[in-house]
């Protein structure tokens, strides 16, 4: 539709999650509109994260080191696991400031429709972290909508005959939802109020 660069652009953002051919294009007037100095921000941005951002190693959470602030926080306990499905959800529990154990995030939840398995997610990781006896409690805050509570029923039939509490957020939160989207005081709630679902 348009020339070379323009095109190219668009296009790269139009394979962006949740970016349509609408916006695609706007995104694009807008940076061809904007100040290069700017722009330039922006790009670095891009480079910066994929140059200097992993995987922890343990959680799977977005880490600048082989292992995230998390995991690496001594102050925190050994004892409780809240399991999540991406790194955002992390940042929306520590938002609630009723957590202090560790995360473990799955990166995503089973959904058959888009074809992501137990087996695409980090699950075998989990278990491996559940072996050693110390983990007392799994917090399973998978999003509040079929595909999270697919992977909660999952999680829980799977840690069952392990001598470990397994807990689900309360209801309360938005059903259909995601995570990110409860404001911390709904979440915080959600986790006070976190119900025993397995041992
Ligand atoms: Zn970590």
């Amino acid at each position: 539709m348009y020339e070379g660069a323009v095109q190219d652009l668009i296009d790269e953002l139009g394979r962006l999650p949740g970016v349509g051919p609408k916006s695609a294009q706007r995104i694009a007037f807008h940076l061809l509109a904007a100040d290069a100095a700017d722009v330039r921000r922006l790009a670095d941005a891009l480079l910066e994260v994929k140059a200097r951002v992993r995987f922890c190693e343990i959680c799977g959470n977005v880490a600048e080191a082989e292992r995230c602030r998390i995991c690496s926080d001594p102050r925190r306990s050994d004892e409780v696991i809240c399991v999540v499905e991406e790194p955002k959800d992390v940042v929306a529990v520590e938002r609630t400031r009723e957590f202090r154990g560790r995360y473990h995030v799955l990166g995503g939840a089973i959904n058959p429709i888009e074809n992501v398995g137990p087996d695409d997610l980090r699950i075998k990781e989990l278990l491996t972290r559940l072996a050693d006896g110390r983990v007392q409690e799994v917090i399973l805050a998978t999003d509040p909508n079929v595909e999270g509570e697919a992977t909660a029923t999952y999680l829980a039939r799977l840690i069952g005959p392990m001598a470990i509490t397994v807990s689900r957020l309360a209801s309360g939160l938005p059903v259909g939802g995601d995570l990110e989207y409860a404001d911390e005081v709904t979440l915080g709630r959600a986790f006070e109020g976190r119900r025993v679902v397995g041992r």
